[in-house]
């Protein structure tokens, strides 16, 4: 598994920073956002480095494919199967940190 010992998310993988974890497989890990923006606020990430949603798109659609089914299943589990799911892609687009990861917002009925 590629680790880049610079990257936050790789570092939080690997639990060398800790997180609270809601779901975890082979490829895939998901854990709350420090800084929720809705009642459940889940970042889901690739294990594998990649730095954006297009990058992940085009050397592993499968893996991005995977990430949306664990955020249905973090959303059908949370509230009715019903959620935003957000990629910054790329700093103007407000992505700070650039190890992919999937925003699964929900929980409760979010803004336009
Ligand atoms: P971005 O702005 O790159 O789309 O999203 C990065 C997200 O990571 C932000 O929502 C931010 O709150 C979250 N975040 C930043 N540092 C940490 C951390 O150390 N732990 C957790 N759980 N989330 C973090």
């Amino acid at each position: 598994m590629s680790k880049d010992n610079d990257c936050l998310f790789c570092r939080i993988i690997a639990g060398e920073i800790p997180s609270e974890k809601v779901y975890e497989d082979d490829t895939t890990y998901a854990f709350k956002d420090i800084n929720p923006k809705a009642k459940v606020h889940v970042l889901v990430v690739p294990k594998k480095h990649h730095p954006n949603v297009a990058a992940l798109a085009k050397e592993d659609a499968g893996q991005l494919a995977h990430m949306v089914q664990v955020a249905q299943s973090i959303a059908d589990e949370a509230f009715h199967g019903e959620y935003r799911l957000v990629f910054n892609t790329g700093k103007d687009a407000g992505q700070t940190v650039f190890h992919v990861h999937a925003h699964v917002l929900t929980g409760e009925v979010l803004d336009e």
